[in-house]
């Protein structure tokens, strides 16, 4: 009697393939289509989701509906208390619309997996089918392997092989087709089984932004498919062709800021790359060929690809583990106040608590900041990797976990095709090639805002301090060359035990 597509990171109705598969199925057997929405407080604690996600998960949720129902499609939003009740009740929200299939898209985390095995048994057992599809890489897991037939762990020729995967089909890109619209007395066949389509919740209790806190990250971050494609449309309109030379500048407006819509689903990772390439202004259906700012976006694009591929084929990256094991003996030093002072962008660094403050203030943080707050917490503080992680997750609202993990990997040099770990970020000299003028700095750290010059970098050393000092700035909390050699022994030791 009916067909459900169980939304989860891919809230969009637009080149969504489970969602696509669905349609056509519920079509074949002339059935209405149902979404589905599970709201799992336990999944959100357990994955460290920030506020700002939780918020912008709903509102995306909220969005969803309104373009379901004007294709006459239901959207049933429910909370289960705890996560284990989430089989049980799909299974019982199939029996009760008398669903026969159940469709999905994967989500290749190692929860997340486990309990859609537990979902498809349970279904199983009711006799309803379900079916889970790849849609949010742009290619799936699995399909780029070595020579010996094994899964890259360096991304320079795994890129290669995306390339050559993408370019050699053209099924890669093609956009799912939308849903359809539901047959007019759709409801109406439902009726005796439909409970209603339940109010789209409130963020769960402890994980609320305050009222102005919460409009604030609204203004900032409007939810939802519409506004997905709006920024991507802006983007590539004006600011692709200066992608590669700007990226890397956190001052310059200079990136797409799409990773919150990549991350909740509300844009597909296909969609973003065909965009791109259709802006090349070049006749191509190619990846690689195009202004170099096109080129560079893809690759950027690619990498969200790179860091899934790794953690399906290596799972214990979802274990809290370092994707190098001989990694997992380095002695971390644990320092609680200087942890604080890192969450707070308070160390003494003005760059790296530029980028703290602007993470605190925005829910997001610039590339590059990422990479130089991560290498600081990891070496220059020896404070555990996973502490850098997590706060991410706790406080981004683009928090996407194999990403995540990937770039702490990357920046504490524990994981796959890392920043060899002898090779230490300079906070200093980072801040004074990528911020060269300090205007990232002073808009973050308005202690700041009137040192002069080069000071900005370093105010206490190349500046006298007076400023700094009067404005209630700190000194640095570690002295760079020192921690240095202490993060240069302490992974040398690690790597001699193993
Ligand atoms: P753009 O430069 O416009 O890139 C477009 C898209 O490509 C991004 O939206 C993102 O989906 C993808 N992308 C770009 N760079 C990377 C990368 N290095 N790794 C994976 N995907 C990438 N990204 C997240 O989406 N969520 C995270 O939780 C996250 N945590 C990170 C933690 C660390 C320590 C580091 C170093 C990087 C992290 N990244 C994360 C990757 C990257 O910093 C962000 O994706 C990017 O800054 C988002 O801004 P943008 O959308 O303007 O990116």
């Amino acid at each position: 009697r009916a067909v459900v597509h169980w939304f989860r990171a891919d809230l969009r109705q637009r080149d969504n393939r489970g969602l696509c598969a669905a349609g056509a199925a519920a079509r074949a057997a002339g059935v209405p289509l149902i979404g589905l929405y599970i709201v799992s407080p336990q999944d959100w604690a357990a994955h460290a989701a920030s506020a700002a996600r939780v918020d912008f998960a709903l509102r995306s949720v909220a969005r969803l509906r309104g373009d379901l129902d004007a294709l006459d499609i239901p959207l049933h939003v429910e909370t289960v208390g705890a996560r284990g009740d989430i089989p049980a009740r799909v299974a019982g929200l199939a029996r009760r619309w008398g669903a026969r299939e159940v469709y999905a898209n994967m989500e290749y985390e190692v929860d997340e997996l486990r309990r859609d095995a537990r979902v498809v048994r349970r279904c199983a057992g009711e006799g309803v089918r379900v079916r889970v599809l790849h849609d949010t890489c742009v290619v799936p897991p699995g399909e780029l392997k070595t020579g010996a037939g094994g899964q890259y762990a360096v991304y320079t020729p795994w890129f290669r092989a995306w390339v050559a995967r993408v370019n050699g089909d053209g099924e890669v890109l093609r956009e799912a087709e939308g849903p359809g619209r539901n047959p007019g007395d759709a409801r109406e066949r439902l009726r005796d089984v439909w409970e209603g389509a339940g109010e789209v919740p409130e963020a769960p209790e402890g994980m609320r932004m305050d009222k102005d806190e919460r409009e604030r990250m609204r203004k900032m971050w409007p939810a939802g498919e519409a506004e997905a494609w709006r920024r991507l449309g802006k983007f590539c309109e004006e600011r692709i062709g200066a992608y590669a030379e700007k990226r890397n500048f956190p001052a310059a407006d200079g990136t797409s800021s799409l990773s919150v819509h990549l991350a909740a689903g509300t844009l597909s990772a296909r969609a973003a790359v065909r965009a791109a390439r259709e802006c090349s202004g070049k006749k191509t259906d190619k990846v690689d060929v195009g202004p170099e700012g096109v080129k560079t976006w893809i690759s950027e694009v690619a990498w969200r690809d790179f860091y899934r591929h790794v953690l399906v084929h290596w799972p214990y990256v979802c274990m809290n583990k370092p994707f190098k094991p001989e990694y997992a003996n380095i002695e971390w030093s644990y320092d609680k106040s200087h942890l604080t002072a890192w969450q707070e962008g308070r160390t003494g660094f003005p760059i790296v608590d530029a980028a703290m403050r602007q993470a605190a203030g925005t829910g997001w943080m610039h590339n590059r900041c990422r990479m130089i707050v991560a290498s600081f917490l990891a070496k220059d503080l020896l404070l555990d990797w996973r502490l850098g992680e997590r706060w991410f997750m706790e406080h981004l609202i683009d928090g996407d976990f194999a990403s995540n993990s990937g770039g702490w990997g990357f920046g504490a040099s524990v994981g796959v095709d890392p920043q060899p770990y002898f090779r230490i970020f300079n906070p200093l000299l980072q801040s004074e090639k990528f911020d060269p003028d300090g205007e990232y700095i002073r808009k973050w750290v308005p202690e700041l805002r009137d040192v002069e010059g080069k000071a900005i970098h370093d105010p206490y050393g190349r500046g006298k301090g007076a400023l700094a000092k009067k404005m209630g700035y700190p000194e640095p909390i570690v002295s760079h060359k020192e921690c240095r050699e202490r993060a240069l022994k302490a992974y040398k030791a690690a790597l001699e035990q193993d």
